[in-house]
């Protein structure tokens, strides 16, 4: 049984944080486009550097590129157990063309979870974010700082770590108002479809893993 689940927030809302902790109990792979943008950048790749500048302003890259990264991470056989889509899909138009790609694969529909956090939450979480290049996790200055072992691991200190450029304030707007104008349509998308579930993103992360937990049948 193929297990699919969508993870549905703004930026900052804990997508990729609870996304993680799913990969860990459901042994099924996270497949995030911002993770595989962010490494295409690292790589130096021309898609990387093509989508360099879009991304730091805080604005989502064309359908295209990311529906062509997902299109080929889907086929892969570590990907035919199940998924856990972060950040993907963004538009109506990369949820319709997900649709056809799990009807043309034969895919079990999607287990929809929208992670709600208030913008002015948002705000201050991304304002204290940190992210570790080494090994991709996200930690926040207060609320989640690395652990003692992080810096023997990676070499990087929690004084090191980076801010993502577009966690800056401007960017932080701009990804704000892509979500509002351009994801959000996709909670009235799903709950038409009859596969949506609301978890309230506030509060410790086990106890939204709780709550996320709860929305997955297996
Ligand atoms: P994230 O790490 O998910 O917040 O994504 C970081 C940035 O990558 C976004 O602000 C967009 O510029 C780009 N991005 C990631 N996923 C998508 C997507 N599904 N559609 C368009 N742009 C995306």
């Amino acid at each position: 049984m193929q297990t699919n689940i969508y993870l549905l927030g703004a930026p900052g809302a804990g997508k990729g944080t609870q996304a993680q902790l799913l990969v860990e109990r459901l042994q099924i792979p996270q497949l995030s486009t911002g993770d595989m943008l962010r490494a295409a950048r690292k790589e130096g790749s021309e898609l990387g550097q093509r989508v360099a500048a879009i991304m730091d302003s805080g604005q989502l890259v064309p359908d295209e590129v990311v529906i062509e990264l997902v299109r080929l991470r889907l086929a892969r056989p570590d990907h035919q157990k199940g998924v856990i889509l972060d950040g993907f899909p963004r538009t109506v138009k990369q949820a319709e063309t997900l649709d056809q790609m799990f009807q043309a694969g034969g895919r079990t529909p999607l287990t929809v979870i929208a992670i709600d956090v208030p913008y002015d939450e948002i705000r201050r979480r991304l304002q204290g974010r940190r992210w570790c290049s080494k090994c991709n996790r996200t930690f926040h200055v207060t609320d989640n700082p690395p652990p003692a072992e992080h810096a023997q691991d990676c070499g990087v200190d929690a004084n090191s770590l980076e801010i993502r450029t577009d966690d800056r304030p401007e960017a932080v707007e701009k990804r704000l108002q892509a979500y509002t104008q351009q994801t959000a349509p996709l909670i009235d998308y799903y709950k038409s479809r009859g596969v949506f579930h609301t978890v309230q993103g506030m509060g410790p992360i086990p106890e939204i893993f709780a709550a996320v937990s709860a929305c997955i049948t297996q």
